[in-house]
């Protein structure tokens, strides 16, 4: 399998190379250049293979330049530090079903795709005796899921920008109380946007960024997306089992359209509506569901909400359903991205709606209607959600109709205990492994918002 941009006919890459590029030379992300179809025989030897299995036989039809041995090592390598052996975990009432995804380090589902980018960057580096310095910006999640995925890794250092004191103090202390030598977490005295501001003009510093092999752990990475089709597959097998039913939907909790991008390519490999589905759920940045709604792709102010890893309006993988939509067309892609740059908006026509309307239905999820789905769910169940999560399950249950529907859990709800709390009017218990996190010895360093600072921090620590 080969990769090509969404922009332009012009190169094809290997996997290796569209693992390390991130985007394609002309702006464009990068794709593989054909989506295979799984065969009913091929789907009947995949239903009851183990998560890795399963992970091993999907990653071979995308993956040509790695051995069958080197394929299967790095998968049980990434997802030998999951609590569960199985990678994420099944609950159900009735035909609906929660898909735990967050069984890993950092209790959320970015470390399935994070895990596995970790130890295929150090397997590609050693290969090619490279050495890299990832640089970020979080407010959150992404910098710990990163963090947890390259640190111990040879070759690899990481620098995670966060707004100081401006974080969750869970998010704070899941960073900084991974005390390792490669390890830096760079508390900035400013806000989220001057991190990212940081960042940004440390990455146009081309000769800077040559220099010191500075590379960015973006949401847009194909890997990333490779590794969630896994869950989506696995857990539709599961479910259709049990049901006897050939359909299910599916509802994700969205905010970059990375994973239920994911989701997108699962059910083109499974091909005849077995996923009849998806459902897109946001929160109030609701940019994607006026899109699947309306037809009304246009950008407006973030607003901060209970449910922040959603909290985003321009989402980045976006492009890549669109390259999809018009038909692997890439110059109609390239124009669309180019009017969305210069206009903020992309109108669709009627017409245009409803075949988006044949992928995904999509509801936007009030913050209030998120604590009452906590409160609710839990009465109901005694099952204790997160917020994204009840975004999913709230917009889910809009839509189930007579099929089974299965809801991503996205993270779990001692990620974000503030909000929960005050959903159940109690304090809920926490997992003894977060707990513990309170009395570690932490390591990060508090640095004024002055990109030089933090150049001259680079030019100290990163490996050359
Ligand atoms: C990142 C994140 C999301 C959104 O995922 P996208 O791939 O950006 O759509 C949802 N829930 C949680 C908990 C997240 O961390």
């Amino acid at each position: 399998m080969l990769y090509v941009s969404t922009r332009k006919r012009a190169f094809h890459l290997s996997f290796k190379d569209t693992v390390f590029e991130g985007l394609a030379p002309d702006g464009g992300l990068l794709v593989p250049e054909r989506i295979p179809l799984l065969t009913k025989k091929e789907i009947e030897e995949l239903k009851d293979l183990t998560y890795q299995e399963l992970a091993f036989r999907i990653f071979s039809l995308y993956v040509s330049d790695l051995s069958p041995g080197e394929l299967r090592e790095i998968i049980y390598k990434s997802y030998q530090s999951f609590r569960t052996s199985q990678v994420v975990a099944l609950k159900n009432w009735g035909d609906l079903y929660i898909l735990e995804l967050f069984h890993g380090p950092t209790w959320a589902f970015k470390d399935i795709a994070l895990q596995f980018l970790g130890v295929l960057f150090e397997k590609l580096l050693l290969e090619t005796e490279r050495k890299i310095n990832l640089l970020g910006a979080t407010s959150g999640d992404t910098g710990s899921a990163a963090i947890y995925g390259v640190m111990d890794k040879k070759n690899i250092a990481i620098f995670i920008l966060h707004p100081y004191q401006k974080i969750s103090e869970i998010q704070f202390l899941m960073m900084t109380t991974v005390v390792r030598p490669r390890v830096y977490n760079l508390a900035i005295e400013g806000t989220f946007d001057d991190c990212q501001a940081i960042v940004k003009s440390i990455f146009m510093d081309l000769p800077f960024k040559k220099k010191y092999s500075l590379s960015a752990i973006n949401s847009i990475n194909w890997a990333r997306i490779m590794a969630q089709m896994v869950y989506y597959l696995w857990a539709y097998f599961r479910v259709t089992e049990k049901e006897k039913k050939a359909q299910v939907r599916i509802s994700v909790p969205t905010g970059n359209f990375g994973d239920i991008f994911a989701g997108y390519l699962a059910k083109r490999m499974l091909g005849e509506d077995r996923i009849e589905r998806l459902i897109l759920a946001t929160n109030e940045n609701d940019i994607l569901a006026r899109w699947v709604n309306k037809g009304d792709y246009s950008v407006k102010e973030v607003i901060p909400t209970l449910s922040p890893s959603m909290d985003i309006q321009v989402a980045s993988n976006f492009e890549r359903y669109l390259y999809y939509f018009y038909e692997e067309d890439p110059d109609k892609t390239r124009e669309s991205m180019e009017r969305f740059l210069r206009e903020r908006k992309l109108s669709f026509s009627r017409e245009e709606v409803q075949k988006i309307q044949k992928d995904f239905l999509s509801s936007a999820v009030t913050q209030e209607e998120t604590l009452e789905t906590i409160r609710e769910f839990f009465k109901e169940t005694n099952y204790i959600l997160d917020p994204h999560t009840a975004v999913g399950v709230r917009a889910g249950l809009k839509f189930k109709d007579n099929f089974p529907l299965i809801c991503l859990a996205t993270a779990h709800p001692a990620k974000f205990p503030e909000t929960v709390n005050k959903a159940l009017g109690f304090n809920f218990d926490l997992p003894e492994e977060i707990k513990r996190l309170y009395a570690l010895p932490k390591k990060f360093e508090v640095l004024p918002s002055e990109v030089e600072r933090v150049k001259s921090f680079l030019q100290d620590k990163a490996l050359i």
